[in-house]
């Protein structure tokens, strides 16, 4: 690829920029504008929240990122959750190869996919069987078609703040993206959509229940069973269960949303961790060790009602490609419990180190951490819901950002997402992270 040559260094809002650190990533990104929209696949990318311009990344390998200008940063993203095992995990990279020297895609059953349905249904008591697809917005766009089939009925409750990925219904109030970007919704969502959609507070059962009660025409309601896409927010004791509860009395399909949560919390996802049955699950991101590829999943006489066998439609070309599912497979095989116990040692450490530092130098925050994700909120008093994360301090995070930037530490580019921790964080990758908090920590 040959960058060309910008002759002006300018960022996102076309304000010029001192060249420097990032002088090859602000020429492609200058590039990258010309041919993609905001220069980014997903808007999130673009550093909006934060200002200035995105790294434009070579290589990783680990807990490393490399960018293209030769920088080298501890990884707090993780490609947004994928990346437990961090980035060029031999295993997976072989099991692509392999899978690759005998064909990207047939558009044809193989038994890899079963291997991977099967994998995914031993390590879920509410899982018994399961559909692959692409993305996660696939999976509960799916899901909720499913919902909807096999009630009958319309309606869908979802959180403010939740994000589902970027089906029309579920554009409704959603988490991160959309707030970074400052839209609370989407142009192009037909109203009559939109109006099927009831949203709640996250963490408020009160709430589930008047809707519950106030509408007739409830197909599901689905939900993070640990937020993740309004920075990382737990459920409050007996909410989850609660919702449990309400379903089943109402008749409503219960849809645990486990794209960023499945075998991030546990050997058997959150729904294992928190001792919950839902109705219908979603995974995605881990699933598919960085490739594209997702599943929606749940009890047989639900799942039954998809096509072939029931009237749900439902298709892919490329769903179940064997690629990804051979990057899947082996990545699960290698998320055994004792990876799971390392993680929450490791991210206590990294969450109490960060949190402490900050408290050191008078910063007011709040850190929320479930597991290997977690949060920092400028902000005083963890936040329970979208509407208190948004009176934190936006400032702060920005300068927090950038100044660990500048020490090589990269954490999600927007005060609405969760970081990430992998098993492979080594000690001297979280010594170099609390080391540049310590200093960065002293200018806020
Ligand atoms: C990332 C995410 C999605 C969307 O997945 P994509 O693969 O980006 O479409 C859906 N739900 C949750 C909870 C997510 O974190």
């Amino acid at each position: 690829m040959q960058a060309q040559q910008a002759t002006e260094h300018v960022d996102m809002n076309g304000n010029p920029i001192e060249p420097g650190r990032y002088d090859l990533s602000l020429q492609l990104f200058h590039r990258a504008q010309q041919f993609i929209p905001g220069g980014v696949n997903s808007p999130v990318r673009a550093f909006g929240k934060v200002g200035g311009t995105p790294v434009f990344m070579a290589g990783a390998e680990g807990a490393v990122l490399q960018d293209m200008d030769g920088n080298q940063y501890v990884d707090y993203v993780g490609s947004w959750g994928p990346m437990i095992l961090g980035h060029a995990n031999k295993r997976v990279i072989q099991a692509i190869q392999k899978a690759a020297e005998h064909s990207t895609s047939f558009g044809a059953p193989t038994d890899l996919e079963t291997c991977l349905a099967d994998f995914i249904v031993t390590r879920h008591k509410a899982v018994e069987m399961v559909r692959l697809v692409n993305s996660g917005t696939e999976a509960s766009m799916s899901a909720l078609r499913l919902a909807r089939g096999y009630t009958g009925k319309d309606r869908i409750v979802k959180c403010v703040g939740g994000y589902h990925g970027h089906a029309d219904s579920l554009l409704v109030a959603a988490g991160s993206g959309l707030a970074t970007q400052g839209v609370p919704d989407s142009l192009g969502v037909p109203k009559a959509v939109a109006e099927l959609t009831t949203t709640v507070p996250y963490n408020d059962l009160e709430a589930v229940k008047e809707v519950f009660e106030k509408f007739d025409d409830i197909a599901a309601i689905i939900i993070e069973p640990v937020a993740g896409n309004m920075g990382c927010i737990p459920p409050v004791e007996g909410y989850l269960e609660g919702i449990r509860e309400l379903c089943t009395f109402n008749e409503v399909v219960f849809i645990m949303d486990e794209v960023m949560t499945g075998f991030r919390l546990h050997e058997g996802s959150a729904q294992t961790r928190f001792d919950i049955e839902p109705d219908l699950s979603c995974f995605g991101k881990i699933i598919g060790g960085g490739m594209p590829l997702a599943a929606y999943a749940g009890k047989a006489d639900i799942m039954n009602c998809v096509a072939p066998v029931g009237g749900v439609y439902q298709a892919g070309t490329l769903s179940g490609n064997p690629l990804a599912v051979s990057a899947g497979i082996e990545m699960l095989e290698q998320l055994t419990p004792n990876v799971y116990t390392k993680l929450e040692e490791m991210s206590a450490e990294i969450a109490d180190g960060l949190s402490d530092i900050l408290k050191q130098h008078n910063v007011t925050h709040a850190m929320n951490r479930v597991g290997s994700m977690f949060s920092i909120f400028f902000r005083e008093g963890a936040p329970k819901n979208y509407e208190e994360v948004c009176a934190s301090d936006s400032d702060k995070f920005r300068k927090f950002f950038h100044g660990m930037l500048e020490e090589g530490v990269y954490l999600p580019p927007s005060p609405y997402e969760a970081c990430f921790i992998s098993a492979v964080h080594a000690p001297e990758l979280i010594r170099h992270t609390l080391q540049s908090a310590e200093k960065v920590a002293k200018t806020l």
